[in-house]
């Protein structure tokens, strides 16, 4: 079945179908039916259907059932670990020990903020009035996802929209649908009521923008590429919804000249190369003081050449492939242009084997000056540049020159300099001697063109959430002390002039 429409698993209605293939052998896992207009008119009714007895339920009835869902989460762990391993071509280690306790975590880390909406003291602000705030969930929330991360793209959208009280209709990207249904599949069976969570597995351009253009749906939660984000703010002006982007990004890892160099070797490593570099925070651009350039190239190179491209179901392997074919078509691309006017060390389709999957072998494209495709445009792919710098002042202007501002590492002993790349460099997340960790807790989202609004964490509430403020008359008189603005006070009380 291909989608989740008022708690039940349905096949979509346009009969057009779509095979979900494992980009590690290019076999088909399952056939999808797409889903069309009725499935979004559907999807979008059971959403706004189940809003008024889901908004009311109280803060702890919503978080008991968050609370039984990471525990069939748990029990299920598994499974998730190896549909998401397939579909997006994650190697299983990945997925057992990243993806799947990531997002159980979220989920628990969400029933415990579903009691804890936070709002200014109720008080008298005017002497007349005592005021007061409710914070209150916003309706049914559009939701688009990607495929890089689909289980944690879905968990990152679903809980805190439905732990603030709202509904949502999620449209996974139509490759990787298929743990985005087994999640909300989980939560009905946790006790989630019927139409809260919705899932559609249909196209962009066709279920997606009806999704971002229906009357009904108050909010959109977007996920994905900045191209596609523009798409969804011109959808959100034609009926004034409110608007969460997380968009992409090219994250800087700057490596001063006092930096613990084989820390920065190894970190880079894994920053780039986590989820084959199809993280929207991956390191990707390493910025590096000319007194270690050719050290953290060769550092760098050398466990580049190391590491295992294989099975994704074999837990020694370290790299999983592309996601497509059409992917490593563009990965590819990008750096045999690359060549021309940089040193590529690495890269490559591998063959043998791993051909029949879309791999690729991790790739450094060093002296890529700034004004270059492979510094600008996102690759996703796993493939880090390198740019030398001399002055600290040059490495933050290198850090902050693409249009994202999503995440970033500084890689430094020295406290104040540490303290300068926190502040100058201006992107959501900024790591210190670190890169890639994420925690519940914490807020993620970008700024500048890698979006605005935040997952993950408390402030993900407030995207889902809207303040509104209650006033009540404290004097009960029929003519108020402020009505003077209007009519003297003597004319309001009868006497005239
Ligand atoms: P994408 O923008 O191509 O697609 C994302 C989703 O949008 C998919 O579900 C797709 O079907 C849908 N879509 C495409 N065209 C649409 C349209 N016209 N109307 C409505 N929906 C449409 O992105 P992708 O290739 O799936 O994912 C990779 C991108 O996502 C990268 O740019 C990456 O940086 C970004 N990303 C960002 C974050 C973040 O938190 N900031 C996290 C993960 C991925």
């Amino acid at each position: 079945m291909s989608q989740f429409i008022n708690g039940k698993l349905v096949e979509g209605t346009t009969g057009e179908t779509v095979d979900v293939k494992d980009p590690s052998n290019g076999q088909t896992i399952r056939t999808i039916t797409l889903a069309g207009s009725d499935d979004v008119n559907a999807a979008v009714q059971a959403a706004k259907d189940a809003f008024p007895a889901w908004s009311r339920a109280t803060p702890a009835e919503r978080s008991a059932v968050l609370t039984k869902f990471a525990a069939l989460m748990e029990e299920r762990a598994e499974e998730f670990a190896q549909l998401e391993s397939r579909q997006a071509g994650k190697p299983i280690r990945l997925t057992r020990e990243f993806d799947v306790p990531g997002t159980i975590d979220n989920i628990a880390f969400f029933a415990g903020a579903a009691r804890n909406l936070e709002g200014k003291a109720t008080g008298e602000y005017s002497p007349d009035h005592t005021s007061s705030i409710r914070r209150e969930a916003i309706g049914v929330i559009g939701s688009i996802s990607p495929w890089n991360y689909p289980l944690q793209m879905a968990a990152w959208k679903i809980l805190p929209a439905i732990a603030a009280g709202n509904t949502i209709v999620l449209k996974p990207a139509e490759i990787t649908p298929l743990t985005s249904l087994l999640f909300a599949e989980v939560a009905t069976e946790a006790g989630v009521p019927d139409g809260v969570i919705n899932v559609l597995t249909g196209r962009g351009s066709t279920v997606g923008a009806e999704l971002l253009r229906h009357p009904d749906v108050d909010m959109l939660s977007f996920t994905g590429s900045t191209v596609v984000g523009r798409t969804v703010l011109e959808a959100a002006a034609t009926t004034a919804k409110r608007v969460h982007l997380e968009l992409g990004g090219k994250a800087p890892f700057v490596v001063f000249d006092d930096a613990d160099l084989e820390a920065a070797i190894h970190g880079a490593v894994a920053g780039s190369l986590i989820n084959t570099g199809q993280d929207c925070t991956a390191a990707t651009r390493a910025i590096v003081h000319s007194s270690l350039y050719e050290k953290f190239i060769e550092g760098v190179a050398g466990l580049y050449a190391k590491v295992k491209l294989g099975p994704t179901q074999d837990p020694a392997t370290d790299l999983g492939p592309l996601v497509s074919r059409k992917h490593q078509e563009t990965v590819a691309g990008m750096v045999e242009r690359a060549r021309a006017y940089a040193r590529v060390i690495g890269g490559g389709v591998p063959d043998g084997d791993l051909a029949s999957g879309s791999y690729y072998r991790p790739t450094l494209v060093a002296d890529a000056t700034p004004d270059s495709e492979i510094f600008r445009d996102e690759v996703f792919g796993p493939v880090l540049t390198v740019t030398p710098f001399e002055t600290d002042d040059e490495a933050i202007t290198l850090a902050n020159d693409t249009p994202y501002g999503l995440a970033a590492s500084a890689w430094t002993k020295d406290v104040y300099r540490a303290l300068r790349a926190t502040r100058e460099i201006r992107a959501g997340a900024v790591w210190v001697n670190d890169h890639i960790p994420i925690i519940s807790e914490m807020p993620h989202g970008g700024m500048k063109q890698s979006g605005f609004g935040k997952d993950m964490s408390t402030y993900s509430l407030d995207e889902y959430t809207v303040v509104k403020h209650v006033m009540f008359d404290l004097t009960g008189a029929q003519a108020k002390d402020w009505h003077r603005t209007i009519f003297t006070l003597n004319e309001l009380n009868g006497k005239g002039q």
